[in-house]
């Protein structure tokens, strides 16, 4: 199936393209050697973007902006261009483990909370032995570490970097850092240590596949609901102020 022309939902970029599609576009930046920033957009990020101009302008101009989260999917369909399926940035993470011990990729994984991402990579490490690790390291996105923590990864000359202090801080952090970073590929994975790591739970596949990991979550993490409520208005507008195409 050929890439179509991108989705634009209320003025944010999503990419119609398949999990493999997001892959080999991947695999191709790695080849390229030029660095790249990969967004994974879900309701919330357009939403935060409706007001945050410049995080809408770094999904805009990202090299990927990956259809994330069941309700873009939703939206693409209600305003007629429906997207082939959900590109999770989860699975992707996986998929990069697995062809990082085929390929050699060196990936490394920034952000989460002190001694998370070294869980999540043992985590991965048992499905992936060859998985090659070109660094772990919490950091933050403080501004004051920034050089410090842009030296680190440089120094290690990752192919792929995942960083996950949360959106929309982790792609501003790699917007504002991506030249001097260098690195092929810089994707911002939110919550996805946590998950690997186990210190969150991941909803079922059941669950994933029926579209209901917002409830999922919203039970399992009653603390967000606030921040959830990006998903009734992101719907709510979706429905009311945007026309089909
Ligand atoms: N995080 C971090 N530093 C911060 C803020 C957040 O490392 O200053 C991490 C947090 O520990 C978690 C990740 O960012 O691992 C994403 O958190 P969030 O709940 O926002 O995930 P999302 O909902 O975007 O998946």
């Amino acid at each position: 199936m050929a890439e179509g022309a991108p989705l634009f939902i209320l003025d944010v970029r999503v990419d119609t393209v398949t999990f493999e599609q997001a892959l080999a576009r991947i695999q191709s930046f790695i080849a390229d050697g030029r660095p790249h920033q990969i967004v994974t957009v879900n309701p919330e990020f357009v939403m935060t973007a409706q007001a945050d101009h410049e995080f809408r302008r770094i999904i805009n101009n990202a090299a990927l902006s990956l259809p994330d989260g069941i309700g873009v999917w939703w939206a693409s369909r209600r305003l007629g261009r429906p997207l082939p399926e959900r590109v999770a940035g989860v699975d992707l993470v996986e998929r990069l483990a697995v062809l990082s011990a085929t390929q050699g990729y060196r990936l490394y994984f920034l952000g989460a909370m002190p001694g998370v991402a070294e869980q999540a990579v043992a985590v991965m490490r048992t499905r992936h032995p060859d998985m090659v690790v070109a660094g772990i390291y919490a950091g933050s996105p403080r501004p004051e570490d920034e050089d410090d923590i842009v030296a680190r990864i440089h120094a290690q000359q990752p192919h792929v970097l995942f960083v996950a202090f949360g959106a929309p801080a982790q792609d501003h952090w790699i917007a504002r850092n991506l030249e001097q970073l260098g690195v092929p590929v810089c994707m911002g994975v939110g919550g996805t240590f946590d998950y690997i790591a186990g210190i969150r739970p991941l909803a079922p596949t059941v669950l994933r596949r029926l579209g209901l990991e917002w409830l999922y979550r919203l039970i399992t993490q009653p603390w967000r609901w606030r921040r959830m409520l990006a998903l009734p208005r992101f719907a709510w507008r979706v429905l009311w102020c945007q026309r089909p195409d």
